[in-house]
């Protein structure tokens, strides 16, 4: 069931951004796991609630859709494991790299200790979609394939920092923050930005990078290989974790790649069953037969067909479908039968038949 992210806060729809953050507050610090009587499971859906409300894109989204408008619910809050929290989750899916606001700093500062250290707020790069069509074959049975793209990767001269000889960030006095008083109805409040000249990092080069400007990153064309499992659905996603768009003094963004399974001529594939289909003659649909067909994964497998079988029968095999995935069954392969009628009959044929016309069939 989706959950209200207004009623997890206990705020209004209409609440203000002040109200929600107020809200926040008091529950993170009631439900906050490191305290006496915490609730991890309610910290996260807390968070969650606030890692959307907090954003206006977001909520507006929220707002139209529900949680599936916002990407969230699928946010990975591992970070909390180990003492640091990740910021980067909040950009979610196709995060917007080097665009991230740390107005959520003050609030979890109190819990992670000191005012804002940069280790506690890294950076993540853009994820990057790709699609990639495949054959039915190794969608079925899995396969290697190997892809080429271009994207960011960290800049091997300076290691994605930008420069070398680093020094004390004068603008924000090496805290990689600054603090602003802004005025509001409800009366004036800090913000807290990362700082522009160090983007929070507290240092700044004195030597800026020959081989990248001093951007830390540059774009290559990069050839990977992933395994598509086997059992393998359209539409699915293989996700390859650090493999997106690189970002200075940050990680680098995750690769997803969508599949997209090429229709097969006389093949087709119903849950774990695979269909293909088989053409006999009319002799051999009254006497039987035994024929060879050549597998989906190009084997050459015999079947029997039974005496008196009629058009569009289907036989099946059992096992010769698809693999399980680490769970299920492996499916059957059913064959259509399909009675081929000659085009014409010569008079010997003709005779023929007619000579079992009169033995009554
Ligand atoms: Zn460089
Ligand atoms: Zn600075």
């Amino acid at each position: 069931m989706a959950k209200d992210y207004y009623e997890i806060l206990g705020v209004d729809r209409t609440a203000s951004q002040d109200e929600i953050k107020k809200a926040f507050r008091k529950l993170a610090h009631k439900y906050h796991p490191d305290k006496q009587g915490g609730d991890e499971k309610k910290f996260k859906e807390i968070s969650e609630a606030y890692a959307v409300l907090s954003d206006e894109k977001k909520r507006q989204q929220y707002d139209m859709f529900g949680q599936a408008g916002t990407g969230a619910g699928g946010f990975d809050f591992s970070g909390f494991q180990n003492g640091g929290f990740d910021f980067s989750q909040f950009g979610g899916f196709g995060g917007q790299a080097g665009n991230v606001e740390f107005d959520l700093g003050d609030i979890f500062s109190e819990f992670f200790g000191g005012a804002g250290t940069s280790q506690n707020r890294r950076k993540k790069g853009s994820d990057i979609q790709i699609d990639l069509e495949i054959s039915l074959k190794d969608a079925v049975f899995g396969s290697k394939e190997k892809i080429r793209y271009s994207h960011y990767v960290k800049c091997s001269e300076c290691g994605g920092k930008g420069g070398s000889d680093f020094k004390k960030c004068d603008k924000c006095s090496g805290t990689g923050i600054i603090e602003s008083l802004q005025k509001s109805f409800f009366g004036s409040f800090k913000t807290q930005k990362i700082c522009p000249a160090c983007e929070g990092e507290g240092e700044v080069p004195s030597k800026s990078c020959s081989k990248c400007s001093g951007i830390g990153v540059l774009r290559e064309s990069e050839e990977i290989e992933i395994e598509i499992p086997p059992a393998s659905q359209n539409q699915d996603i293989i996700k390859v974790p650090g493999k997106g768009e690189a970002i200075k003094n940050g990680e680098p963004g995750d690769l997803y790649i969508i599949l997209h399974i090429k229709e097969e001529k006389n093949w087709s594939r119903q849950g774990q069953d695979l269909i293909t289909e088989i053409n006999i003659k009319l002799s051999e649909s009254l006497l039987g037969a035994e024929k060879e067909i050549e597998t989906l994964d190009g084997k050459n497998l015999k079947v029997k067909i039974p005496t008196l079988i009629k058009h569009k029968d289907i036989l099946r095999i059992k096992g010769k479908g698809v693999p399980p995935r680490g769970y299920g069954r492996t499916g059957d392969l059913l064959i259509r039968v399909n009675i081929d009628l000659p085009k014409k009959l010569s008079r010997k044929q003709k005779a023929l038949i007619e000579e079992l016309k009169e033995s009554g069939i």
